[in-house]
């Protein structure tokens, strides 16, 4: 067994993760104990990255088609990068170099990003780059430069242990940076005195872990943060010596702000005026305030100023470039940082150089020994494909992202995309949303087979090594960017492309990289490989001669603006885009789930973390369950302006009554429909163009579907159980769409089980039903069944070695659950076989029911929790008796808040 050190590619808390391999295969993973993100600590979906690195949905060959009626077929590599060299080049001749696009993702390292860029804005000489961190980070970004110069949040994570009021809004690290979310808890159990504020709509687990949570009603973050600026103002807890000193604008704001009473914007936040001041005073009186925030701010028509006036929260304290201070933004995804440094939006160029700055231009021409860089603005990822649909962009290069599920109004994506003459999908699954659209698909390696850099929320890079080869033809991104620059330069007669793209090795793109920041905010000229290496993990800037990076920035007073003062900008004062109406009276919020990751194209092909929630759903206040007539779990449509979608009804105290929530997780490779992103609308921030994914109103209306069916599979053998269910689950995704609602799931551990629900108006055709027996191998001797012709219910189960390892229950699913239990769970089915085709709701036996999962690295279930709480345990009893939480500890604030409930219950 050998070790190969890289990082988690999920969220942007960038742990480091320890791969165990046999030089073929991925075999285990754990946290890398000297990795100063994570010091060896994984949340759930790190801890279980080894079970996603399995072959059956990868992309293993180039494709290609011909015209869109025809399938793709294999083609080679050579006939692959011709065929997009000559399609690239034959639309620049004809219609602009701005004719073509290219669209990436922050999952990318730096030196991905740095080839496409160089690619684009070098050779081509258009600026249509542009990534999903547009969806994720710019507003963060654009409220960095407007305020402080610079794109450089100027803390780090250990400023946890030093915060003594820590202001998180619009974030739930709990289930989305978990590892970020641990080291706070163990920082306010250490000082239990931190005080811990929290803004957001929603009771998450990261709200029910406050001191104070600040619910507030969506897209009003900017009142609340103007009227507790009032607050320190009124109270005095302004250090106006330091304002003056070493910042600009605070006049404006002041007076921008003295209409923003607690009492005002509390009738526009909807908290008490009370807490708003609570909030403001502990801000005030803080040695050392920190905020944090993500996408609950950034993702926001207004999400530019939703952070410039939280930041100047800092700089009305001078609380700034000090241990424990400071406005600190959490990156969503692993490499959104690397990518900007190299110049990875249509906005900026290499070393956080701007696009609109002709110098800047200049010095970046220079550096690559080309020209010029074009100075026309490129466009953003919503512009972008707003230009492939009007047929301004006629060929599209997308990398490693799905723009098919994560984009804002969905219906307009699908349009984009079939109407493009050329999709270009570089990825490293073949079942994404996209890759239907792709006329040639580029099989690119994933996590545990690349080398490069990444960049995690504290500016720190680490050195990521590979540890397997790649399966099939795969090949490393920047590989394939530089060989069909290569291809594409000849064809363009460009004789400067051998030099400009003369990277024998992954290394010489990152000392190019590095080169191109000397002297800048972010100089790294002092890293390489081996000091990154022998040093570990740095925090930029490292210029040379240093022996390590800097923690705190803008420690001397002195900022990235030109005059080298902080700014304080007068925020707008809109609220959310899409007021809610008689018609549609909801407000539903977005986010993530604890244990999925973005288009699940990893997370959702492991069986244990869909333990946690096993099926789409929204998320509805129970009183508006009640008020509506609606049941826990009904089926309901959601309906905004832009679409509607079938989902799951599920009754909740964590969203407030009159809200909604949903999951971005879920698409239409797991669902009948495109999820979320068929509602939300694509409004998006003038500063940024970042879109307004978190918020939209809707309707809903409960949904009669009265014709279900359930349909399980497992395996006898632990060997093949998962890549069965994994195929299994492909090849149902083309029938998710027979069907007025479907979700294709998995459940299990070491057993993966796929899982199949339908609700449908009209009968299902039998034929229907027999195709799928055959799919899901539901027939031969062992398979038992059962019809009922008038009343429409039929049943099979099939029974191996003792175990129930296939069901379908057509007409009459009331015991699904228990069934589904019972085949997780592998017992014998001795004592329930006379009962397998009995509607029961409820186990025959008290033996099954162990209800969800809570606890999925230790398997322990909400029932098993609840019945300890019940038996007057306190978490720590919790956690001695039934082990729950004391692995990766990403259930911790749940078994909290279900001790708080029991200790309630008891009390009442
Ligand atoms: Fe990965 Fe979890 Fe760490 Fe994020 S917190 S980097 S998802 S292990």
């Amino acid at each position: 067994m050998a070790e190969t050190k890289a990082t988690c590619p999920y969220c942007g808390v960038g742990c480091g993760v320890i791969i165990q391999h046999d030089g073929e295969r991925v075999i285990e993973v754990r946290g890398d104990p000297d990795h100063p993100a994570n010091f060896g600590r994984l949340c759930t979906k790190g801890s279980t990255l080894h079970f996603t690195a399995r072959p059956e949905t990868r992309l293993l060959f180039p494709e290609l088609r011909q015209n869109r009626a025809e399938p793709r077929a294999r083609v080679s590599w050579d006939q692959a990068l011709d065929t997009a060299a000559d399609k690239f080049a034959s639309v620049i001749h004809t219609h602009g170099p701005d004719a073509v696009g290219f669209y990436l993702s922050g999952q990318l390292l730096t030196e991905d990003y740095y080839v496409f860029n160089k690619l684009a804005k070098g050779l081509i000489g258009s600026n249509n780059v542009d990534t999903n961190s547009r969806l994720c980070m710019s507003s963060a970004v654009a409220a960095y430069k407007q305020t402080l110069g610079a794109d450089a949040p100027p803390c780090s994570y250990e400023d946890f242990d030093h915060a003594d009021c820590l202001l998180i809004a619009g974030a739930n690290p709990a289930f989305a940076h978990p590892i970020a979310f641990r080291r706070i808890e163990a920082a306010k159990a250490a000082r239990p005195g931190m005080k811990i504020i929290v803004v957001d709509p929603r009771r998450t687990d990261t709200a029910a872990s406050a001191d104070l949570h600040l619910a507030i009603l969506p897209g009003t973050d900017i009142w609340l943060f103007n009227a507790m600026l009032h607050v320190l103002l009124w109270d005095g807890y302004v250090n106006m010596p330091w304002i003056r000193e070493h910042t600009e604008g605070f006049e404006a704001l002041r007076e921008a702000v003295r209409e923003a009473t607690p009492v005002v914007a509390s009738g526009i936040c909807g908290v008490s005026a009370d807490d708003i001041v609570t909030a403001a005073r502990w801000w005030g009186e803080a040695q050392t305030p920190l905020s944090l925030w993500c996408m609950g701010l950034n993702q926001s028509h207004h999400g530019t100023h939703n952070g410039t006036a939280l930041i100047a929260l800092s700089l009305a304290v001078g609380k700034i470039g000090q241990p424990g201070c400071g406005p600190f933004s959490l990156t969503g995804q692993p490499n959104a940082m690397g990518g900007r440094e190299v110049g990875g939006l249509s906005n900026l160029l290499s070393a956080h150089r701007d696009l609109a700055n002709p110098a800047h231009r200049a010095e970046v021409a220079a550096l690559w020994g080309v020209e010029s860089v074009p100075e026309k603005p490129g466009l953003s990822a919503i512009e972008m494909f707003e230009a492939v649909r009007a047929g301004q962009i006629k060929a599209l290069w997308i990398a490693c992202t799905n723009p098919a599920h994560s984009m804002p109004q969905q219906a307009l994506i699908r349009e984009a995309l079939e109407k493009c003459e050329f999709v270009v999908l570089q990825e490293a699954y073949a079942t994404t949303e996209t890759a239907p659209y792709a006329d040639l698909l580029l099989p690119a390696l994933s996590w545990a087979e690349k080398e490069g850099t990444v960049t995690n929320s504290e500016r720190r890079i680490t050195h990521v090594n590979a540890a397997v080869p790649g399966p099939g033809e795969t090949r490393a991104d920047w590989v394939i960017a530089r060989d069909f620059a290569l291809k594409l330069g000849e064809k363009l007669g460009r004789a400067d492309t051998a030099r400009l793209f003369d990277y024998p090795t992954v290394e010489s793109i990152f000392k190019e990289h590095a080169d191109t920041t000397r002297g800048r905010d972010l100089d790294i000229t002092g890293l390489s490989y081996a000091v990154l290496d022998e040093l570990g993990p740095q925090q930029w800037p490292f210029p040379e001669g240093v022996q390590q990076g800097v923690s705190h920035l803008y420690a001397d007073g002195k900022f990235e603006t030109t005059t080298g003062k902080a700014q304080f900008i007068v925020p707008a004062t809109s609220l959310t885009s899409e007021s809610i109406d008689a018609r549609y009276p909801l407000r539903l919020t977005t986010g993530r789930l604890r244990d999925q990751w973005h288009g699940m194209s990893r997370t959702g092909k492991t069986a244990r973390l869909y333990a946690h929630v096993d099926e789409p759903r929204i998320e509805l206040n129970k009183a508006d369950i009640g008020r509506r007539g609606l049941r826990d779990g009904d089926l309901v449509r959601v309906r905004s302006r832009r679409g509607s979608i079938i989902l799951r009804a599920h009754a909740t105290e964590e969203v407030r009554p009159g809200h909604a929530f949903i999951a971005m997780h879920w698409g239409r490779n797991v669902l009948s429909s495109a999820g979320v992103n068929e509602l939300t609308l694509n409004n998006i921030d003038p500063y940024s163009k970042q879109p307004e994914l978190k918020h939209a109103a809707v309707q809903i209306e409960k949904i009669e579907l009265p014709h279900q069916a359930l349909l399980m599979r497992s395996a006898v053998y632990a060997e093949v159980a998962n890549g069965l269910a994994l195929e299994r689950a492909a090849a149902l995704e083309p029938w998710l769409r027979k069907f007025d609602y479907a979700a294709v799931s998995l459940a299990g551990r070491d057993f993966a089980i796929v899982v199949l629900r339908i609700a449908h108006s009209t009968p299902i055709p039998a034929e229907w039903l027999e195709q799928l027996d055959v799919l899901m191998d539901l027939q031969g001797e062992h398979c038992m069944a059962y019809a009922d012709a008038r009343r429409g219910v039929s049943k099979k189960a099939l029974v191996e070695e003792g175990m129930l390892t296939g069901l379908r229950l057509t007409g009459e699913t009331a015991a699904g659950g228990w069934l589904k239990e019972l085949m997780i769970e592998r017992a014998s089915i001795d004592t329930v076989r006379r009962w397998l085709f009995a509607p029961l709701p409820k186990a025959p036996v008290s033996s099954i029911g162990r209800g969800r999962i809570v606890c999925n690295c230790l398997n322990v279930s909400e029932n098993e929790i609840r019945s300890a709480v019940a038996d007057g345990k306190d978490l720590a009893a919790l956690q001695d008796a039934l082990k729950c939480g004391t692995s990766c500890g990403s259930c911790v604030p749940e078994l909290k808040r279900l001790v708080a409930e029991g200790n309630k219950a008891v009390v009442q």
